[in-house]
């Protein structure tokens, strides 16, 4: 064992030099990784985890994803690799598109094996492509206590990195590292990650350098005369001054500027490029003190951070542990004061309410709910910690904070109903987020690709059936306004909401949705020339408040089987806004009416059935076609409503005709089977196996959606394909056939 032992450390020394003996917890975690199991590790800051996944990296064959949260960590770490000569890159929204071809070109040849991602990257088709055709050895979750932290609220990727896995079609040995990690937060990120047969280390939360102490303030007119004199006795260190909220933090700062004490500050008010300066500032030491909120501080990695001062608490005791281990990186003696006042009670109970208020924004108000009460317990641990903690001493403290963050729920009964209750709600905010992302970005992709497939001419054109006195019916679609590629994402994203059965929309609806689909940009197509930047809301208020304003007029000329709508006079031309919304509260839209163009795709069957969807163009007032983008939207919903409307239809043996998409009952040999949906494709392009692979796969994501909704009265379906016979030689047809 010796030997072994002295040859592993041997091994670690020559790819880092600067490698002494092992750290706890180190050893072990390195001979886990190297041996393909899947690894939780709780090790406090500072104590070297970076390199238990590092080293296992290099041994292993394949490459190493490690999933990180912040840009600032990633480049930190990739700088410090290539210090000891060790290839590793990136991939993040700051690298330029040319920059990630290279990478992956490096790595595809083999000469990078570690890669740096944020979680949003592995959301990216052309990085799941790109995962596909790698060896995946060890996939890393740094930091992963973000996956509960963040998942559930803006990052919903956190999430979703299982779905990823799934979709590259592997599962690597998966490591996840985290400094805090309360009973709730493992169990989250072993469920969010699926870790199996995990080899667990947790090398406890006490961090003998820093010194803990809790001071018992009645105002904070108290605790800054205390703040002052302390800043002043310690004018030559480095320290970070937390506050709850950033009004705090911009009144202190200038409180200390004022004082000649050089400060900076950080909170995600400031501008992007104020706060990277900021931080410069205070990283460079050109100035001593930091005050902030809870934004600053993961991936800091100065060493010499002397003193960290809560203004405020923190908002739970994860957190605090968080905040007060980016000091004293370098082992040094350092100070972790905390202020406590009871009105701060207050403070922080007000936050969560809002936080719940917004999380209602996202989430049904049963998760909502949850997330509040689980907030709330967490901070009442806080509270009462710090009520409890005023002249305690540093090793007392540690102790309370350390049998918090390990301590199992068995004894505590809301502890554990929580947990469980916990399990339930998390499964069901993942479902709901999947199943929002599929509908969105599947059901745009399959109108692509029927658009593709039906819209060749000659061979589309016999498929127009029926037509007995041959005329066309014209639909003309005109929009008054010029609403540009991002307004009908835009619009497309309200009507998936819409269509999921919500008709009161907030921005951040609409953010989550784009966000979750890689072909969306998340801009629009003007602005260019010397108009301010905006942030994102800004842009969607704006295209929202355009297609409020801007008619459309929906034309349905009379046709060969006479009107196809119910009742003439109202169907044939509709006409009204794009987008009937109406502002409600501060950030919520409500919707109105049924957008002219959604009801246009809620015809009854009848009606339906009479129009074929190579019938349908979309037109401006000069008659000019309208970019795809239009047509994918209206493909899309008309899509989804066909598939339903086709079903109800084929159950009630109604047969109508054989349009492209057709409906025959019985005609293949499995009795009580369904074609429901017959795609035709040119030989030519269709017939290569991958392509249409990748096709039934999104079809399949599409229909499963929709059975398990059971809006088909099916039990299961299933592809055939055939050579298609009433058209043009070649042709193959994609079928689904339904099982009753
Ligand atoms: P963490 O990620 O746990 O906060 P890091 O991995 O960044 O910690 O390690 C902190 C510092 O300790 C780094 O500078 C690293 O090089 C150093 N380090 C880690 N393990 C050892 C070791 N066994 N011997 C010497 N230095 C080490």
């Amino acid at each position: 064992m010796e030997h072994k032992r002295d040859s592993l450390l041997e091994d670690i020394r020559a790819y880092f030099p600067w490698f002494q003996s092992f750290r706890e917890g180190q050893e072990a975690v390195i001979r886990a990784v190297l041996s393909g199991r899947d690894v939780f590790a709780v090790m406090p800051t500072g104590s070297g985890k970076s390199v238990c996944y590092q080293y296992p990296a290099m041994k292993l064959p394949g490459i190493t994803l490690v999933v990180s949260p912040l840009i600032a960590l990633m480049q930190d770490q990739v700088g410090h690799l290539r210090e000891d000569g060790i290839c590793a890159a990136c991939l993040n929204s700051a690298v330029t598109s040319r920059e990630r071809q290279r990478i992956m070109q490096a790595v595809d040849a083999g000469k990078c094996k570690l890669l740096y991602v944020s979680p949003e990257r592995l959301a990216s088709l052309e990085f799941i492509r790109f995962a596909r055709r790698e060896d995946l050895s060890l996939l890393v979750v740094d930091e992963a206590h973000c996956i509960s932290l963040w998942g559930y609220d803006f990052r919903p990727d956190y999430l979703r990195i299982q779905e990823f896995l799934d979709q590259v079609g592997k599962r690597p040995a998966i490591a996840a590292f985290t400094a805090t990690a309360s009973m709730y937060v493992k169990d989250d990120v072993r469920e969010t990650l699926g870790l199996t047969d995990i080899f667990c280390v947790d090398t406890g939360h006490r961090r003998e350098n820093l010194r803990l102490s809790v001071r018992s303030y009645k105002t904070d007119g108290r605790k800054r005369q205390h703040l002052y004199r302390y800043l002043k006795n310690h004018a030559d260190q480095a320290g970070i001054i937390y506050c709850a909220t950033t009004e705090t933090v911009d009144d202190l700062y200038q409180c200390l500027n004022d004082r000649a004490c050089p400060a900076a500050r950080y909170h995600g008010k400031l501008s992007a490029d104020d706060r990277k300066e900021n931080m410069q500032a205070f990283m460079s030491g050109q100035k001593k003190v930091m005050v902030a909120t809870n934004a600053f501080g993961m991936g800091v990695n100065k060493e010499d951070i002397r003193y960290v001062i809560h203004f405020h608490m923190a908002k739970d005791l994860e957190s605090y542990w968080q905040e007060i281990g980016r000091a004293g990186r370098d082992g040094k003696s350092t100070e972790c004061i905390l202020y406590y006042a009871p009105q701060d009670e207050d403070l922080f109970r007000k936050m969560l309410g809002q936080k719940r208020t917004e999380s209602l924004q996202r989430l049904d108000s049963e998760a909502a709910d949850f997330l509040f009460r689980a907030g709330m317990k967490r901070f009442r641990a806080m509270a009462e910690y710090a009520r409890e903690g005023a002249g305690a001493d540093s090793g007392t403290l540690q102790e309370r904070v350390s049998d918090h963050l390990s301590g199992y729920p068995g004894e505590n009964e809301t502890e554990r109903e929580l947990l469980e209750e916990g399990v339930r709600i998390r499964q069901s905010i993942r479902e709901k987020q999947r199943d929002i992302r599929e509908l969105y970005t599947n059901e745009t992709k399959m109108a692509q690709q029927i658009r593709k497939g039906c819209y060749v001419p000659g061979v589309n054109e016999e498929i127009r059936i029926d037509r007995k006195n041959g005329a066309p019916l014209v639909h003309t679609f005109c929009l008054s306004n010029r609403l540009d590629y991002f307004d009908m994402m835009v619009a497309d994203a309200v009507y998936t909401l819409y269509f999921l059965g919500k008709t009161k929309i907030y921005i951040k609806n609409i953010l989550e949705l784009l966000s979750g689909d890689p072909s969306a940009t998340l801009k629009p197509e003007r602005g260019a020339a010397g108009e301010e930047k905006q942030d994102k809301r800004t842009m969607f208020a704006q295209s929202l408040e355009r297609m409020a304003l801007t008619e459309i007029y929906i034309n349905r000329k009379r046709g060969p089987f006479g009107s196809i709508f119910a009742d003439e006079k109202e169907q044939t031309e509709l006409r009204g806004p794009f987008l009937p919304i109406r502002k409600e509260g501060k950030n919520g839209y409500r919707i109105t009416d049924t957008p002219p163009l959604y009801r246009y795709a809620e015809l009854t069957d009848s009606q339906f059935y009479k129009i074929p969807g190579s019938w349908l163009s979309v037109r401006n007032e000069k008659a000019v076609k309208m970019p795809n983008s239009i047509e994918n939207l209206k493909l899309r919903h008309f899509l989804a409503r066909r598939i339903r409307l086709i079903v109800r239809h084929c159950t009630q043996e109604k047969m109508g005709w054989k349009p492209r998409i057709r409906l025959q009952q019985g005609e293949r040999e499995q009795p009580g089977m369904y074609e429901i949906l017959g795609l035709e494709f040119p030989d030519d392009l269709y017939r290569k196996k991958r392509k249409r692979e990748a096709l039934e796969k999104k079809i399949c994501t599409i229909l499963e959606y929709y059975m398990r909704r059971r809006m088909y009265g099916a039990s299961g379906y299933k592809f055939y394909e055939d050579e298609y016979t009433g058209g043009e030689e070649g042709n193959i047809s994609l079928g689904i056939q339904f099982f009753l």
